[in-house]
């Protein structure tokens, strides 16, 4: 029951140095008014940034990663729901530019890969679920798209990605120690009360602790089959490799803590990009009680910090269904390495 269509548009021909605008709609083909979870969508954009990876984005015959805020996320919140009337088409408007390197003259194509991942036919309804604590009522719709293509023509510096922006502005030299003492250093803090850093303080500990046990244990059993899928020699030591880097790092860089909550959202555990040593807690952070960790949460942003993992199943039967069907993503994606870490 696809009654959710979503298309993008773009103008023709953009210049490098301006900013890349696109516009997403999407329509409710159906006879029902319905509440539509933003998430994973560009109508995220209508709040601020970039908060997920939600587009295919080629240049060429080469795949664009996505480079703006990885977020991990809490159950999703009545605000995080928007009206869509029966038969009507919203829009919004996002900067390509911000969250995917537009950086070179030529053609690129642009495709959704969206999801919804929840809809309700009434505001009651989202309301009593989320008292009731459910965190979704329907099936997720995948929202892909023959995508367009527009060209992009020399002109100026092409604009940074907001990754980008966060690695230049961190600008490490090289890596501060070295690693032998076998300790994670310790973090330093923008932001926050003496509680709160010490809180993030342990977390940042524990999460050290339980990547070094998920090292020590990783081995071609049920466990590593039950979260990374069938194994495979190459696919098990980017595995190794990859919670190997992440303690590795932790023991020889000073990691900062952002704990201002300035660009957070109240559904939001935490935030990173990929490549920096700043790890962003939101408020949901202090509140953990679907499933989550601190220290779970603090690993899962080491992973897309240091080992550039994705976000592609959120949810332990998501990532469980994933190890089965698609092993090869399996092991890029965030959730996995802190679902696998988390039950040993
Ligand atoms: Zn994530």
């Amino acid at each position: 029951m696809a009654i959710l269509k979503g298309w993008l548009e773009a103008k023709p021909v953009y210049y490098l140095g301006e900013e890349i605008r696109l516009r997403f709609f999407l329509q409710n083909e159906g006879k029902d008014d319905l509440y539509v979870l933003t998430w994973y969508t560009p109508l995220e954009g209508l709040t601020g940034d970039w908060a997920s990876d939600c587009l295919i984005v080629n240049y060429g015959e080469r795949l664009v990663p996505y480079d703006g805020r990885m977020v991990k996320r809490g159950n999703p919140l009545v605000k995080d729901y928007i009206l869509l009337r029966a038969g009507n088409t919203i829009t919004a408007d996002f900067k390509l530019h911000e969250a995917y390197s537009i950086s070179s003259p030529g053609q690129y194509r642009v495709a959704l890969n969206a999801i919804i991942g929840d809809s309700f036919s009434s505001e009651i309804d989202v309301v009593v679920a989320k008292v009731a604590g459910l965190n979704q009522d329907t099936e997720e719709v995948v929202l892909l798209g023959d995508g367009i293509a527009f060209l992009i023509e020399a002109h100026a510096e092409p604009l940074r990605t907001r990754g980008e922006l966060a690695r230049a502005l961190e600008a490490h030299d090289a890596d501060e120690g070295n690693a032998d003492e076998e300790v994670p250093k310790a973090p330093v803090f923008n932001g926050g009360d003496a509680s709160r850093q010490a809180i993030v303080l342990m977390a940042h500990n524990d999460a050290y602790l339980e990547g070094t046990q998920a090292i020590a244990r990783l081995t071609n059993d049920n466990q590593y089959e039950k979260w990374f899928g069938k194994f495979k020699s190459g696919r098990f030591n980017q595995v190794r490799r990859n919670y190997v880097n992440i303690t590795t790092k932790m023991s020889i860089a000073i990691f900062t803590y952002d704990l201002t909550e300035s660009e957070c959202d109240q559904s939001w555990y935490a935030y990173t990009y990929k490549g920096t040593q700043t790890v962003f807690i939101c408020s949901r952070f202090w509140n953990v009680y679907d499933g989550h960790s601190n220290r779970a949460v603090i690993l899962h942003e080491h992973s897309h910090a240091t080992a550039s993992t994705n976000d592609i199943a959120h949810t332990v039967p998501g990532c469980l269904e994933l190890a089965a069907k698609d092993p090869a993503n399996a092991i890029q994606n965030a959730s996995s390495y802190e679902f696998y870490a988390e039950t040993l």
